[in-house]
């Protein structure tokens, strides 16, 4: 693992831009797109003109239809019966691998190449060599650009960039109504039927109100310019005001104290001032673009690489470009910011492709019920900042954007994951129900806010909170946690665009013992790699990354990293206690060569005088089964154990944890995975080491309740879950339940779920 200095133009600049484009050509195809005469008629005359000025013997345009296929729509050179009937799959051939992948493609002897697919009907045999482009509108393939030639023809990248330019101009073409090209025009009949939509929980809760699209599409009207000085001129001055208006939203948000979200907001504001992104829309406008329609390629353009990108750096990054681009393509209609600009409901449902965090923030925060996002992962910028905001939050609302419409009435249920669009009245009713009892539950659970979390019995338990940013610490007060039992040290790692030095970092962990004013918080040093990579460091891709080099492996590879952690977690915690844990260990061996590093700090801590920690405890986390075999090793050697039961069984049942296909196929509350975990308890009981549990399962009631019948004392977990959970042990009689779990663990197969939901109705627990 290398560090990668942060480096904005790494996005802005990787596809250079059309820096020759003929703009005669543009201005010839400009008075075709205008004048008089059919929609084929003019695409017949579009790729007339461009294969003569481009000196090509084929310009072809295949538009993308219904079903994935490519057909061939307009054509010079090829044979015209083959117009309309040759078709493509999406994927086949070399046109279907520009659509397919969103990228030009250029090569000099065609049929030498591996995905080369052999079209008779089209006469295409004589042309040797081949140049083609995507045709991308608002991030979708709409089709392909060809041009061939009999000649083995080296393309140069000029050639390429004038016919990704001369693309943006066909697109509006293609994609106009009046031909009815463009490839998922809905019906209106469909528009109005109510619609169900499944997406990803971030943030739990229950939310109704109106449909707000975040920047009801805008279109580019004037797509090529007679002037490109003053485009520039125009381009320049919307994006002074762009940069003010963030500057602003920067100064606010800092005042206002706002921990990540000012990270954040930091590392937009360097964005917005990318070079390698300015640079290629300037040079767009040369080109022969207007100051819009040059925004628009290079976001389009964007777009189109984000849908091919799993890095979830460059993913965050090209979300930011294209939040920027939106925000300069308001500027530039003189329109101010994206939220500023919609006549905002009361009761504002928020819906967006994609949103950036600073989109987000210029909406007024009171008027907001819910955020839905088409894409984005929990740790995404916008989803960080959205969970300040305390809103129900979903993603991977896939088709979202495309089925409802401003005002829609909109039902959120984020407890399950669905999005009710346009109700009827039955649907309106229930959920209206689910909601009214919803705020009931929460009276309750706020009422027990004070309450210990002891059993009917009178058995304390420890009741921990989950977090990994400042933001969620207000929330330990909330509902009486005793401190908390899990810090994700990565995630402030994770939205910063730098890596944190060890001053850094010490300020944050202080802040964080500050926030927890007193009560304990258990530290997990970096939890990186697998999903979770940082920003500044180059990551080699894995084939099976969530076995492969992360968390303790790293630091113990490359243990400058875990020292400078362990230097600022020892400084933040002078005079204080100090709990550290070490993810995935598999192995007494790793986790005697991490104390070995500990020790390292700790003397050359005290060599220097500097203050220590009043006393400090170090853990593991038990997450791989290789380690459930050693425990009794393993616990002479550390001072307590956090199962962390989300990994420990995506490895015991080989099951993918970000897979949503294995979410259903294994139950938490299995007969192999409650015996496991009842064996780590009892070994550990055995042993006097406190042992907890911190997984997502110790955050469901009913997962819960079992695990206080395998002996768990101590459970952490998200903030939301504290309330219901603490309500589920205050109605729990543990002795009785103990000998229930014994006596249902000796049956040989399937869940407790049935038997335990009957159980805790039958003693009256709260499990809801
Ligand atoms: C776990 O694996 O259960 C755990 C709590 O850690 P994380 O979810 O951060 O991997
Ligand atoms: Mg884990």
């Amino acid at each position: 693992m290398s560090v990668r200095p942060p480096e904005p133009g790494r996005v802005g600049a990787e596809a250079a831009p059309p820096d020759a484009a003929p703009r005669r050509l543009l201005a010839h195809l400009r008075d075709i797109m205008a004048g008089s005469g059919a929609a084929q008629d003019r695409l017949d005359r579009i790729v007339q003109a461009i294969g003569a000025e481009m000196a090509a013997e084929v310009c072809s345009c295949y538009v993308v239809r219904p079903g994935d296929l490519l057909e061939l729509y307009a054509t010079v050179g090829l044979k015209l019966e083959a117009v309309h009937r040759t078709r493509l799959r999406v994927g086949e051939g070399l046109v279907g691998q520009i659509a397919a992948t969103a990228l030009p493609l250029a090569v000099s002897n065609a049929a030498a190449h591996p995905h080369f697919a052999h079209r008779p009907e089209t006469g295409e045999d004589v042309y040797k060599s081949l140049a083609g482009v995507p045709i991308v509108r608002g991030g979708a393939v709409q089709g392909v650009l060809v041009l061939q030639n009999h000649q083995m023809r080296r393309f140069t990248e000029e050639e390429i960039e004038t016919l990704q330019t001369i693309a943006m101009v066909v697109a509006e073409l293609v994609a106009g109504a009046e031909i009815g090209l463009a490839a998922n025009i809905g019906t209106t009949e469909g528009e109005t039927l109510p619609a169900r939509i499944e997406g990803r929980v971030i943030c739990r809760g229950l939310a109704q109100g109106a449909a707000v699209l975040h920047q009801a599409r805008l279109t580019v009207r004037e797509v090529v310019a007679d002037d490109p000085e003053r485009e520039a001129a125009r381009l320049s001055s919307a994006i002074d005001s762009m940069h003010e208006d963030i500057d602003r939203l920067f100064a606010l948000t800092a005042e206002a104290g706002g921990g990540e979200q000012v990270d954040i907001l930091e590392t937009y504001r360097m964005f917005a001032r990318d070079r390698g992104w300015i640079t290629r829309m300037n040079e767009s406008i040369r080109a022969g673009l207007s100051a819009e329609a040059a925004v628009k390629q290079v976001q389009d353009s964007n777009r189109a690489r984000l849908e091919h990108v799993s890095d979830p750096y460059l993913r965050e990054r090209l979300g930011d470009l294209d939040d920027l681009a939106t925000r300069l393509l308001l500027h530039l209609a003189g329109r101010g910011s994206a939220g500023q600009d919609t006549a905002l409901p009361e009761n504002a449902v928020l819906i967006a492709r994609s949103l950036g965090p600073a989109e987000l923030l210029d909406y007024d925060r009171s008027r907001l019920r819910a955020l839905l996002l088409e894409t984005g992962s929990e740790t995404s910028h916008v989803a960080i900042v959205a969970r300040a905001l305390r809103i129900p939050v979903m993603t991977n609302c896939f088709g979202l954007t495309d089925t409802v419409e401003p005002f829609d009435p909109v039902l959120v249920d984020a407890q399950n994951g669905q999005i009710f669009i346009r109700p009827s009245p039955d649907v309106l009713e229930s959920f209206e129900a689910a909601q009214q009892a919803a705020q009931t539950d929460a009276a309750f659970f706020e009422e027990q806010r004070a309450a210990e979390a002891v059993t009917r019995d009178g058995v304390r338990i420890g009741l921990m909170m989950n977090a990994g940013l400042l933001i969620d610490l207000p929330r330990l007060e909330e509902f009486g946690a005793d401190g908390v039992g899990l810090y994700r040290t990565e995630l402030p790692f994770m939205v910063r665009s730098a890596y944190p030095d060890v001053p850094a970092q010490t300020v944050l962990y202080r802040k964080i013992l500050d926030l927890a004013g007193g009560r304990p918080v258990v530290f997990r040093t970096l939890d990186v790699g697998g999903d979770k990579q940082l920003p500044y460091f180059e990551a080699r891709k894995e084939d099976n990354p969530a076995l492969g080099w992360r968390a303790l492996r790293i630091g113990l590879d490359r243990p400058v990293m875990l020292r400078h952690q362990i230097r600022a977690l020892l400084r933040a915690s002078e005079g204080r206690p100090l709990k550290v844990m070490f993810p995935m260990v598999a192995d007494v061996d790793e986790l005697l060569a991490a104390r070995h590093i500990w020790s390292i700090e700790w003397q050359r801590a005290q060599a220097r005088g500097r203050a220590m920690p009043r006393s400090a405890q170090i853990g593991v986390m038990l997450e791989v089964p290789s380690l459930v075999f050693q425990l009794p090793a393993l616990l002479r050697h550390v001072d307590f154990v956090a199962v962390g039961s989300n990994d420990l069984m995506q490895y015991m049942f080989a099951a993918d944890r970000a897979n949503p296909k294995m979410e259903k196929r294994y139950d938490r509350l299995g007969i192999a995975n409650l015996n496991i975990l009842r064996t780590i308890a009892e070994t550990a009981g055995a042993a006097d080491t406190p042992i907890s549990l911190c997984g997502e399962m110790a955050g469901e009631p009913l997962e819960a309740l079992a695990l206080l019948g395998l002996g768990y004392r101590s459970l952490s977990m998200s903030p939301d879950s504290l309330g219901p959970v603490k309500a589920m042990i205050r109605s729990t009689d543990i002795s009785k339940l103990t000998d229930f779990i014994g006596r249902a663990l000796t049956g040989d197969r399937g869940s407790l779920r049935a038997l335990l939901k009957a159980y805790a109705r039958d003693h009256g627990i709260v499990v809801r």
